[in-house]
């Protein structure tokens, strides 16, 4: 665990410091080991993990990720029968539903936090590790790192899913309800999303992106 040493810290590069995320403490940066983590001495936060064969089961991560994003997204949530008529609803025929009833802005907001950009940050995640792995277009792998990070604030899908909780709860009693396929592919996307992202350790992402590219990516 890197211990903060005010004294020295001026004179060393800025490759040897590290910041804390939540309380701002900067410290010497120490090397890990194979399967040890670090963490701020002052709040706990952890700074940085070194994870075994993180390249690997991101890569098989992401592409399951990326299978269970198309039923996720069109096959039946839910069926619902009311009143005689039985109608299935997917992630995408909300969205449709909202536009044609007169909520474009909605609709479009649940678009693009609920489809496109959880989309864009698996192929962000997708390119970058192709990129680190065939060695080929790091400064784009680089830039596109970068963009993933600016996306994740914007990816709301744990949002949308207390949402269809929320709606299922409150249906279950005025409509006969049946659960569809599609929300165990949205639920098993939202768990292998999690996963990626605690797998996928920044540092040795950034680590790796430097040292073929031989910039700072900070
Ligand atoms: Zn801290």
């Amino acid at each position: 665990m890197p211990h903060p040493k005010p004294t020295g810290l001026p004179n060393l590069p800025l490759q040897d410091l590290i910041a804390c995320h939540e309380c701002d403490l900067l410290m010497r940066r120490e090397p890990l080991a194979a399967g040890e983590k670090s963490c701020c001495p002052r709040c706990g936060y952890e700074l940085a993990a070194h994870r075994h064969q993180w390249r690997r089961r991101c890569f098989a991560l992401v592409l399951t990720a990326l299978l269970l994003y198309i039923p996720a997204n069109f096959l039946p949530i839910m069926h619902l029968t009311l009143l005689g008529q039985t109608r299935s609803d997917t992630l995408w025929t909300g969205v449709v539903g909202l536009y044609d009833s007169g909520m474009q802005g909605v609709a479009i907001l649940v678009l693009l936090s609920s489809m496109v950009i959880p989309l864009l940050k698996l192929l962000c995640q997708l390119l970058v590790l192709l990129s680190l792995h065939f060695r080929i277009a790091l400064r784009t792998g680089m830039l596109l790192y970068r963009s993933y990070h600016h996306l994740r604030e914007w990816g709301m899908l744990e949002v949308y899913l207390i949402g269809i909780l929320v709606s299922i709860v409150k249906l279950v009693d005025i409509a006969d309800l049946s659960l569809g396929i599609g929300l165990a592919c949205f639920v098993a996307l939202l768990l292998t999303q999690i996963w990626l992202e605690m797998s996928m350790s920044p540092h040795q992402v950034w680590d790796a992106l430097t040292e073929e590219t031989g910039e700072p990516a900070r």
